[in-house]
């Protein structure tokens, strides 16, 4: 028995939503689009796990339902729950799955006090664990993105909290040491304390399997009534592996989220998709990049000749604390820092082959986040580097830049 849709979207997250929101505001007819998402709750938005619906209509919502194989040449599906379904076009948004320890030869996931944070039951988990250990000792494990909210988190939250990652400092993959080194103060002042430099190689263990303490590799005993593991993602390809063209580690797709299978779209953090700014393919683990692609390819499906190809700029943002900082385009090249870094506002350039390509910047207005974003998708060329690097306000270069270009 099965089931035929002319949309499919597997995967029902950040992605998912957006698509599934465009499609309805495109006009797909009553039972003509399926999600299949393995969760038991409608697409919803993860950034809100870490810090603070789109609502189905007409839609078929197969819930709790994960897809265990897909045939891209027979365009079906085949559900956990023994279903086919078949489409006409399928959008895949898997997504990623948070890395386990055990992938880094490291035991004990399972412990009940062992945390991990990518959807709503993993958001709930943890909540549980941490209110089971008032003022007890917290171990984050990672020091980006899921690592940095959660320590923020969890010392709002009374717990002592130790963070641990084998890099020179705190978000290694975008923050210059100097970006860093204002957040690792910040969050020393809050209580988070750091350990860099080391990784986890075991955990003690009580007689009921709860962990008690984490070794590190440096020798150190931390004594933990929580351990929070955020140690990168891997994206979700499983089923379309040999079917599929993989770039990146995800989908390899065309500018319009095509994949080499002409049926199949991809979107979200499993998709590889070219970045016109870089002139290259990247898979990108943001959500304004699942918004963004997910909206594309269902206007590529549904309107294909009025639908050109994604210019897409990338955009990363956190809230931690009273800290708020955005990024837009490539951290490649020479850095400018500008700003005050014993104040609120402050931030850095990025300027390669004589252009600026990327800009960060923390406490920043929505007219001053409005203008970088602007300016970096000009990618103005910067003829004075030293003078650049004298301004005070570096803001204004950007506006500079922009009417100068
Ligand atoms: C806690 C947290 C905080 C974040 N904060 C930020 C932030 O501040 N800023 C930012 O830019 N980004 C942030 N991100 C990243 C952002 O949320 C992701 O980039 C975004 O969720 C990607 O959307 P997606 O739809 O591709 O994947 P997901 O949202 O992960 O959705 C994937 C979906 O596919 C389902 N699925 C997977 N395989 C199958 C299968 N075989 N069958 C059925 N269903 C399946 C999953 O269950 C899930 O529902 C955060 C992520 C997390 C986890």
């Amino acid at each position: 028995m099965g089931r035929a849709f002319v949309y499919v979207i597997v995967g029902g997250g950040v992605a998912a939503g957006y698509a599934a929101h465009e499609f309805v505001k495109r006009g797909v007819s009553h039972g003509e689009l399926c999600i299949i998402s393995e969760e038991p709750v409608a697409p919803y938005e993860r950034p809100a796990l870490s810090k603070g619906y789109l609502l189905p209509e007409g839609i078929e919502l197969i819930l709790r339902t994960r897809v265990k194989s897909a045939d891209v040449r027979r365009k079906t599906l085949l559900t956990g729950t023994g279903e086919t379904i078949s489409y006409k076009y399928l959008i895949v948004a898997t997504g990623a799955r948070a890395l386990r320890l055990e992938e880094f030869g490291v035991n004990g996931s399972d412990a009940a006090n062992v945390c991990y944070l990518r959807d709503l039951a993993d958001a709930d988990r943890l909540v549980n664990v941490m209110q089971s250990c008032p003022g007890g000792n917290a171990v984050v494990i990672g020091g980006g993105y899921i690592g940095m909210e959660c320590a923020a988190s969890l010392v709002i939250n009374k717990l002592n909290v130790t963070m641990v990652f084998p890099d020179a400092h705190c978000m290694a993959r975008l923050f210059t040491p100097k970006i860093a080194s204002y957040y690792e103060e910040f969050y020393q002042c809050k209580g988070v304390k750091f350990v860099k430099g080391t990784v986890l190689t075991s955990f003690d263990f009580n007689s009921d399997g709860t962990v008690t303490a984490v070794n590190l590799k440096n020798g150190i005993k931390l004594p933990a009534d929580i351990v929070v593991v955020g140690i990168r993602i891997r994206p979700n390809t499983t089923l379309f592996e040999g079917q599929l063209t993989m770039e990146k580690g995800g989908i390899k797709v065309n500018a319009k989220m095509q994949s080499s299978n002409s049926s199949v779209f991809a979107i979200g953090d499993v998709a590889a998709f070219p970045i016109k700014l870089v002139g290259e393919t990247r898979r990108l683990e943001h959500v304004d990049a699942a918004r963004k692609s997910a909206r594309h390819a269902v206007a590529a499906i549904m309107e294909p000749e009025k639908t050109g190809e994604i210019d897409y700029l990338p955009f990363f943002y956190s809230r931690v604390f009273t800290l708020s900082w955005q990024f837009y385009g490539d951290n490649a090249g020479e850095v400018i820092h500008f700003g005050d870094f014993y104040g609120n506002t402050f931030g850095a350039y990025w300027i390669h082959k004589g252009h600026l390509v990327g800009c960060f910047l923390e406490g920043g207005t929505k007219e001053q986040y409005e203008a970088i974003a602007r300016a970096i998708r000009v990618k103005p060329r910067i003829e004075d580097l030293r003078r650049a690097s004298e301004a005070r306000f570096g803001i204004c270069i950007v506006f500079e830049a922009q009417t100068s270009n």
